[in-house]
């Protein structure tokens, strides 16, 4: 979400980053698993789903992929940046915004996924993530040490590391502006690859699909 978000969110992310102040914690505020199956409880929103049954299902599976997060987030001692920082910045004359989902001291920032873990090398090849790095060189005046993809689902968590070099932020840059060129020119050619067409929602009606 960039833009025109409610109050409520920007609430909901404050209380999510109360939670997770180790200062706080350290007074009376300390994290349980229970205190994050009320969060999740809380902020289920139920109307999204067709029926009862497909509410609850998912509505279980967060509870159950809440607890896998709690025990990963207990596994080491965590000092908590920001949750859902926003961000605005200039890339080559292209204005982008977005939030990250969690930054910890170090810095590492961490992007959560429900979905399949990627491979490595798609992780290493992201552009979002690239996108994030320069978002904390403008916002903090140095680059992330670490940027990781975590991968939750009821079963497992999964992290997959990764780091951005100068040449790669400079190719991610080229990236953005050739893409905004496209864009201004309204040139929208699909430009299929097995890699970006199988996680693709449109690929069984898309007539040129690399998969
Ligand atoms: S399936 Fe079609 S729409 Fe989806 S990424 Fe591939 S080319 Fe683009």
């Amino acid at each position: 979400m960039a833009i025109g978000e409610s109050d409520s969110n920007w609430q909901l992310a404050d209380s999510q980053l109360a939670m997770f102040d180790q200062k706080k914690e350290a007074n009376s505020q300390k994290l349980t698993a229970n205190c994050l199956k009320d969060l999740w409880n809380k902020s289920f929103i139920i109307d999204t789903y067709e029926s009862r049954v497909e509410a609850d299902f998912h509505r279980q599976r967060g509870e159950e992929i809440m607890k896998k997060y709690f025990d990963w987030w207990k596994s080491e001692h965590r000092q908590v940046m920001g949750v859902e920082t926003s961000f605005k910045i200039d890339v080559g004359g292209v204005y982008l915004g977005g939030r990250i989902d969690r930054i910890e001291k170090g810095i590492k920032v961490i992007d959560f996924k429900t979905t399949q873990p990627r491979l490595q090398e798609e992780v290493d090849a992201d552009l979002q993530l690239s996108i994030y790095s320069l978002a904390i060189k403008e916002l903090y005046g140095e680059f992330p040490s670490e940027l990781v993809m975590l991968y939750l689902n009821e079963n497992s968590v999964t992290e997959i590391k990764t780091e951005r070099s100068e040449s790669q932020l400079k190719d991610a840059i080229k990236q953005i502006t050739s893409v905004n060129n496209y864009i201004k020119e309204g040139e929208f050619k699909p430009r299929p690859s097995a890699s970006v067409c199988k996680r693709c929602p449109y690929k069984g009606v898309c007539d040129v699909a690399a998969v």
